[in-house]
């Protein structure tokens, strides 16, 4: 079994982005998976030696603003519960919302390894970018930019540390 990373945030955070990074380098999309799955995305990333199993849970995306809790618990909770480490993407230019808030909620009840990352970080000051992201409650916000790849290798490294 591979290590399973689970790309959760709520919509245009860059989830998409950080997935395609992870994954187009490598062995393509494992496929996504028929019948069940279907708002998910799986693929397969590398980085050294070690591989792992990436999924975007890009069923949050179409929904209306009140139906998040709902699609926590429908959706990304089945991604979560496949995750060895849950990544928690936030928009440092965005901020902290609201959204980012029931979502940190709802990940910090499952127990699961979780890193916060700041994404859209690039030329941005470090501390300016994350400082927000502290109220969150999950440890040191770490900044990434999924766009230009700034940071991204070493989050997966600290990710996979472990394994
Ligand atoms: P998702 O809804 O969470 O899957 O987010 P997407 O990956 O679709 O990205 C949403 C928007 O954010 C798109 O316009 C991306 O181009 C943009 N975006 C994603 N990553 C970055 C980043 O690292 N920096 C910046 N500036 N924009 C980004
Ligand atoms: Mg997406």
């Amino acid at each position: 079994m591979l290590p399973t990373l689970v790309l959760v945030g709520r919509p245009n955070v860059g989830k998409s982005t950080l997935f395609n990074r992870l994954t187009r380098s490598r062995d393509a999309l494992v496929a996504d998976q028929p019948g069940l799955t279907r708002d998910r995305h799986y693929g397969r990333g590398r980085v050294g030696t070690k591989p792992y199993l990436v999924v975007d849970t890009g069923g949050l995306e179409p929904v209306a603003k009140d139906g998040i809790l709902y699609e926590m618990a429908r959706q990304s909770r089945q991604a979560v519960d496949e995750a060895d480490v849950v990544l928690f993407i936030v928009d440092g230019r965005a901020g902290c919302t609201p959204q980012d808030t029931i979502i940190a909620e709802q990940l910090r009840k499952t127990g699961k390894p979780i890193l916060l990352l700041v994404n859209k970080a690039e030329g941005m000051q470090r501390m300016r970018v994350i400082a927000d992201f502290y109220e969150l409650g999950l440890g040191e916000p770490i900044p990434i930019s999924s766009a230009h790849g700034d940071n991204v290798n070493e989050v997966i490294e600290i990710a996979l540390e472990d394994f």
